[in-house]
């Protein structure tokens, strides 16, 4: 699988690493596994799907990083039929636009919030305080 590190998720192993939380190898190596694998979650995704030579469903295959990866797999495994991709959208953007996700890039900064900006209200051009003022006390959206 293909992809790009991004500066956040970067972040978010160099601050297991350089921690001083974990006082062995094996609590680590757990913890940077499940940060990993929920940076994972908050991507987008591509399907490889398949028609065999009559037509029906084949197998479909996931996760690739990019519709060319996937196409590009396809053509190493050679088992005819047509092939196309389709678009995953992350299962954790989801669930973050609609219940928040602290400290996430894309997601408000203001420790108490973490909501979606869209679920800010506007005040003038910019994003002020949290629509769901019953769960926070964000007052102004920060990105
Ligand atoms: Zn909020
Ligand atoms: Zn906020």
């Amino acid at each position: 699988m293909r992809l790009t590190p991004r500066k956040e998720e970067i972040d978010g192993v160099k601050a297991i690493l350089e921690s001083d939380a974990y006082t062995t190898a094996d609590q680590m190596a757990k913890a940077l596994i499940k940060e990993v694998a929920d940076m994972l979650w908050m991507r987008d995704w591509f399907a490889l799907v398949h028609l065999n030579e009559a037509g029906s469903g084949g197998l479909n295959w996931a996760p690739f990083a990019s519709p060319i990866e996937a196409l590009n797999t396809a053509e190493k495994i050679a088992i005819g039929g047509r092939f196309g991709t389709v678009k995953l959208y992350s299962p954790g953007a989801l669930l973050g636009n609609a219940l928040g996700k602290k400290g996430w890039k894309g997601f408000c900064q203001d420790p108490g919030c973490g909501h979606a900006p869209f679920l800010h209200l506007m005040d003038g051009s910019a994003r002020g305080a949290c629509g769901l003022a019953s769960m926070c006390t964000c007052k102004k959206y920060i990105k």
